[in-house]
Order: structure tokens, then C-alpha cells, then sequence
């Protein structure tokens, strides 16, 4: 197939898709996204029944800079007719199930989508992007967007036991994994590893002889989800955080760590509530032992199973623990995707092989400027610890788009957070006072 397109986007995760429905408005411009999945499925392994969204609903694909957009999650809920049903059920937030229809849903509308179509690779010739693949041939582009996501994160100590009795949490939901009679441990003490151990600790998996939860976090540390911790997620914050020196951005983003990465506090009320009646009220108990603080640094296998050494960092004792079934819940890498091999010596990266991203998520590349690579969740380094997330999406999306037409088609200014990042205050104030002169709101008093 030849076709010559002005965009091409690889991968159809949330990020895509945001930038494909924020494009579907936008006429005369050629975009064109591929997937190598058969259909849109968000997360399908960790689908956990009763699992809950970190983000609100309001921050879905469209919403934080075009509320009027057919893709919203309220229109979904209206064309299901479910929408004052969802309102009187009066969730705190989204069962993630529901969201992930509510992305199946858009993607099923969407004609920009191309599926079954994985890129394998990219080389740019005769002055543009050519993309080849599974179900794809010589696909032509002048402009490319990235968002194949993050790869699930194997560490080192464990790789060569990988398997059917080790698993990673990407691909819990699905597998045959079975624990009846078995001695297991969860490696990883953030949101992930909190509901599997609640999934096996309800006997889903058939009843465990044991269950041993292990993580390097000094505790079950808390997501921190408080307002001015979420300042973080706004744009005035990216973009403070984009014009910092390099040096500067590593140490803010390990301070950020638990801005998305920690237990949602809603979970570690279920886990301790749990565990209070498994304790006291239940009669069919699966023991459990909560092990935090605890850094697995060699594993080893025999007749007996799997052993895992580990430093307690509590008490600097060495520990080991024998067990038949591991599940790792040990998050997701950034990577850079294969497929662009053939451009990687052309692409300016950093010491950890991120992209130094421009602040409209293009990567600097030797290229003719008119081609243009963006990229999407690759920005931890560039951008910070909101770039993974998809409380910026609608946002990033429409920054992409307005700099690949080069004229704003959507406003991505808001108002300035509260908080002065940078600077003397005059700007901020300024600005402060000049939307309130535009807006005709006037100061009490
Ligand atoms: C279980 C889980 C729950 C999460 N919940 C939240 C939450 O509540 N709130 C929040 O803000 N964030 C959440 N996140 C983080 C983040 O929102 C998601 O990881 C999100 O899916 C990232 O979107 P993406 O588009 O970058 O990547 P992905 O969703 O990973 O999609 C990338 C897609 O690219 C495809 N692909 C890869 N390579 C190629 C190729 N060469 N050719 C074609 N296709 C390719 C893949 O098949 C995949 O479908 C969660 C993450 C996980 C793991």
C-alpha cells in the first residue's frame, strides 16, 4: 500500500488517541494512526474488577481544552444512557474498567485509527518518513508522532526466571496464573502490587498456602493526591519545569516520585480495612506477611522454589524468602521503541536515552526541519513526572496540534497556577490581573 500522508502517529494508547480526536476536527490535514493490536485495549492485564481511576473523569481525552468535542467522557455516558445513573452512584472516581470502555468507545469511531498494523520501522527517504510493518508497506508521512508507551520493567536479578510461575502485573489479568496451595510473593509496593495482593487475598487465584507482599518503599507509601501536590499536573507547571536547566530536572522528578506513584489512598483504606477483618472476623485466613523496606537483590531456584535475598533496609539485616509463584509489580521503563532504529543516531538523546524534548514535544533531530518527530510519553526528563499521566493529555495533544499546523487551534493557556515557580511575582500578577480585566471580574472590597 502507498499512501502519503501528513502525519503519522505509532501506537494507539490514551496519548494517540487524545491527539487523533482533538484532530478529527481539524480539516484538510492527512493524519493517520497505527496500532499493532487488533483493537484499542487499554491496560487489558491489570482490568482488576472494582480497580479505580487516579485521575478525574474530567481530564479524559478532550475535555481540559475542547469540553464541546463529541469524544468527551460525559458524551460517552450519554450515548450509553447512563449519565444520571452515574451521577446519582456518585463514584469518587472512575472504575477503570468503565474507563477503558469509554477509550474503546472513541477509538471505534475514530476512521484515523488503523489496527492489526505494528511499525517495525522507520527510515526517512526521498525527503520523508517511511513506515513499514506488519500490515503495512511503505506508508509515506511528512510529520511522525510517537506514543508506544512504556515497557514493563523486568529487573535484572530475575530475568532469566521469567516465566509461567513468575509473572509481571502487565499481564496478570488473563494468564492461567494459579496460587492454590502455593507460597507466593508480590515484588513491588506501589498501586499495582496493593491490588494484586488484595486479588490473591480474596482467593481469585485459588487459595494461597502463603502470601508475601515485598517492597524497597520504606512503608505502604501513599499516592499524594492533595491540591497543590497536583499542581504539578497543570500546564504552568510543565512549563516551568521544561525551562529548567537539565541538571536541575533528575532531583525534582525523584522528589515527585510519589505523585504517581504511590498507593491511592482510597486502596490502602480497602487493604487495611481487609486486613483488619481477615484478622479478627474471618475464619478462613491465608496467612500474609507485609514486607516493606526490603530490596531484592539476587534470587536463586531449587527444589524447594524460588528464593529471594534482600536487604531490610529498616534494620540493614540480609533476609531471604522461599516461594513457589512470583508476581512482579514493578512498573514500567521508558523505552525507546525499536522501530525507530534507523533515525536513533539522527535524534538528540540524554545520558538515559530519553529524547530532549522541545516544550511542544517535538525531538530535536538532524533532519530537514519541515519533517517533524514528536513524541509522547517520553518526556519524564524534559517535561517531569506528569508526562506519564493522562491528566495532560487533551492538553499535550493540543500543543502537538497547534505546533503542527503552526497556528493555535486550540488555546493552551489556562490560568496560571497559585503558586510562583520561578521568577519575581510581577509576571504571574500580571497576568492574574489582566484575565481578570478580561473576564470583567473586579476585586471585592
Ligand atoms: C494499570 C495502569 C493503570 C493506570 N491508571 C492511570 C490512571 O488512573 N491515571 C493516569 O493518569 N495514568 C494511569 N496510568 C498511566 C498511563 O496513563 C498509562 O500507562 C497510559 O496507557 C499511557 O498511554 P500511552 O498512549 O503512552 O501508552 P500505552 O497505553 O501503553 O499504548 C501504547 C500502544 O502502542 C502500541 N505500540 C507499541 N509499539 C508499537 C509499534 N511499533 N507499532 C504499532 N503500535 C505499537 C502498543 O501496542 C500500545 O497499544 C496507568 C498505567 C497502568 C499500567
Amino acid at each position: 500500500m502507498n499512501d502519503s500522508l501528513d502525519l503519522a502517529g505509532i501506537g494507539i494508547g490514551p496519548f494517540n488517541l487524545s491527539l487523533a480526536a482533538l484532530l478529527s476536527k481539524v480539516q484538510h490535514f492527512r493524519a493517520r494512526f497505527f496500532e499493532r493490536r487488533g483493537g484499542f485495549n487499554w491496560h487489558p492485564g491489570m482490568m482488576l474488577p472494582g480497580t479505580q481511576m487516579q485521575t478525574s473523569y474530567l481530564k479524559d481525552l478532550v475535555t481540559p481544552v475542547d469540553p464541546c468535542n463529541p469524544y468527551s467522557f460525559l458524551s460517552y455516558l450519554v450515548d450509553k444512557g447512563r449519565f444520571y445513573r452515574f451521577v446519582n452512584a456518585d463514584y469518587p472516581r472512575v472504575r477503570r474498567v468503565e474507563f477503558a470502555d469509554y477509550l474503546r468507545w472513541v477509538a471505534e469511531q475514530l476512521p484515523s485509527l488503523q489496527f492489526s498494523s505494528g511499525v517495525d520501522e522507520v527510515a526517512f527517504v526521498d525527503g520523508g518518513f517511511r513506515l513499514n510493518g506488519e500490515g503495512l508497506r511503505d506508508v509515506r508521512a511528512r510529520h511522525l508522532v510517537v506514543a508506544t508507551g512504556m515497557r514493563p520493567h523486568i529487573p535484572a536479578w530475575v530475568e532469566r526466571y521469567f516465566g509461567d510461575h513468575c509473572l509481571h502485573s502487565h499481564g496478570y489479568v488473563g494468564s492461567d496464573f494459579s496460587v492454590t496451595g502455593k507460597r507466593v510473593a508480590i515484588v513491588g509496593g506501589g498501586q499495582s502490587g496493593a491490588e494484586i495482593f488484595l486479588d490473591l487475598m480474596a482467593g481469585n487465584r485459588g487459595k494461597a498456602d502463603e502470601i508475601i507482599w515485598v517492597s524497597r518503599r520504606p512503608n505502604l507509601d501513599p499516592l499524594d493526591e492533595t491540591s497543590f501536590i497536583n499542581e504539578y499536573f497543570t500546564p504552568d507547571y510543565v512549563r516551568h519545569f521544561h525551562a529548567l536547566p537539565e541538571q536541575r530536572k533528575p532531583p525534582i522528578v525523584a522528589s515527585h516520585k510519589l505523585t504517581g506513584d504511590g498507593v491511592s489512598p482510597a486502596t490502602l483504606q480497602v487493604l487495611s480495612q481487609y486486613l483488619y477483618d481477615t484478622d479478627f472476623l474471618n475464619r478462613d485466613i491465608t496467612p500474609y506477611t507485609i514486607m516493606p523496606y526490603r530490596d531484592v537483590h539476587l534470587m536463586g531456584r531449587d527444589k524447594v522454589g524460588f528464593h529471594l535475598h534482600m536487604r531490610n533496609g529498616f534494620n540493614n539485616a540480609d533476609e531471604t524468602i522461599s516461594v513457589d509463584r512470583i508476581v512482579l509489580a514493578t512498573g514500567y521503563r521508558y523505552q525507546l521503541p525499536a522501530c525507530l532504529a534507523p533515525l536513533i543516531e539522527r535524534l538528540d538523546l540524554d545520558q538515559d536515552g530519553f529524547p530532549r524534548l522541545t516544550a511542544d514535544y517535538q525531538v530535536p533531530w538532524d533532519g530537514p526541519d519541515g519533517h517533524r518527530i514528536y513524541m509522547q510519553n517520553a518526556g519524564r526528563n524534559s517535561h517531569g513526572v506528569a508526562d506519564a499521566q493522562l491528566s495532560l493529555a487533551a492538553w499535550r495533544a493540543a500543543v502537538i496540534i497547534n505546533s503542527l499546523l503552526e497556528e493555535a487551534v486550540y488555546d493552551v493557556d489556562p490560568f496560571p497556577s497559585p503558586v510562583r515557580w520561578a521568577g519575581g511575582r510581577t509576571e504571574t500578577a500580571d497576568k492574574a490581573v489582566k484575565a481578570m480585566e478580561a473576564a470583567k471580574i473586579y476585586r471585592v472590597g
